[in-house]
């Protein structure tokens, strides 16, 4: 299972052995413990989260699990046995095979339960006026199948968790395969921690407005699946796919793939997030990446600050090359 992305060079001759790493901002990676092993999840995105590496300042990387420390200079060219080396290709092996059981049993369970049938089917009015504040109108509630959990416990550590609603996203694959169900937590603890999988380990994915969109229609791709909804249904243009990210702190190669062939893609972030787009450019190729600046989180300028369809255009077309 690919989930990695390249660590840079500074940390790559310390920890070459590494294989879960992956990217979180400009400076900072995570992946598994090269001390411990311990590998751990991250509850939202399913990646291994136990050793955080950064290289602002010095590189430099420390285990959340047993707490190893090293600055990536002390520990280059370090040896290992061959002891060492074979048991830990053989955790590494172990672990690939409990990730890829666990996620298959997961999808499947996904697709015989159609739990976003039943949440969709619950929506409630309360739930429904939660959607229209949110700017998505009635009949994109029914073409998404958006739905509604009255009372859903939302973990915030491996025991600790409070109760909200949450707001149902069905993500569906270029095939309408669906992948995963996203909650928005309607009342979130932290306004930084507002989603959920249907389940822990379900891949965090792309999620396309319109499945059927051919790989040769340019792209506008934003931040999450609510926005791309708002935006798809605002611009209604069907010569246009909006494509949502699950979120800027969660790019890599793996989840962008799909848009592998897309042509034409403007990127349309919320301003707050010019780092998380430009790094999204990097990762697609810049060659055909633009960055669309939005003054405002563009979902609200629809919604709230009246823009027009001729606003977002103009918007777009002034947008730079990556
Ligand atoms: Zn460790």
């Amino acid at each position: 299972m690919s989930r990695t992305q390249p660590l840079p060079p500074e940390l790559s001759q310390a920890w070459p052995e590494l294989r879960f790493t992956h990217q979180v901002s400009a400076v900072e990676w995570r992946s598994e413990c090269p001390q411990c092993g311990s590998v751990g999840h991250d509850s939202r995105t399913g990646l291994p989260d136990r050793f955080f590496m950064r290289t602002d300042g010095k590189p430099r990387g420390k285990c959340r699990s047993c707490g190893y420390f090293a600055f990536a200079d002390a520990v280059m060219g370090r040896k290992w046995t061959p002891e060492e080396h074979a048991e830990w290709v053989k955790r590494q092996q172990d672990y690939d095979k409990m990730v890829s059981e666990k996620l298959s049993k997961a999808i499947t369970w996904l697709k015989e339960r159609k739990a976003w049938l039943k949440y969709h089917e619950n929506l409630t009015e309360e739930g429904r006026e939660w959607w229209h504040k949110k700017g998505v109108k009635d009949h994109s509630i029914s073409s998404h199948f958006l739905g509604w959990e009255q009372s859903r416990r939302i973990y915030t550590g491996k025991d600790s968790y409070y109760m909200s609603p949450t707001a149902t996203v069905p993500v569906f694959d270029w095939n309408y395969e669906i992948v995963n169900v996203r909650h928005r937590v309607v009342k979130p603890q932290n306004s930084d921690d507002k989603y959920r999988p249907e389940r822990a380990l379900l891949p965090s994915s792309l999620f396309p407005t319109d499945p059927n969109a051919g790989d040769d229609t340019p792209v506008i791709l934003v931040e999450g699946e609510i926005k791309a909804i708002v935006i798809a249904q605002y611009i209604d243009e069907p010569g246009v796919h909006v494509v949502g990210v699950p979120g800027k702190r969660n790019l890599n190669e793996t989840i962008l793939a799909p848009l592998e062939k897309s042509s034409s893609i403007v990127i349309g972030f919320d301003p707050d997030a010019y780092e998380h787009a430009d790094l999204a450019a990097e990762l697609l190729g810049r060659e055909r990446c633009k960055i669309a600046s939005f003054p405002d989180k563009p979902d609200d300028l629809f919604v709230d600050s009246g823009m027009t369809t001729a606003d977002f255009w103009f918007i777009i077309s002034q947008a730079k090359r990556a």
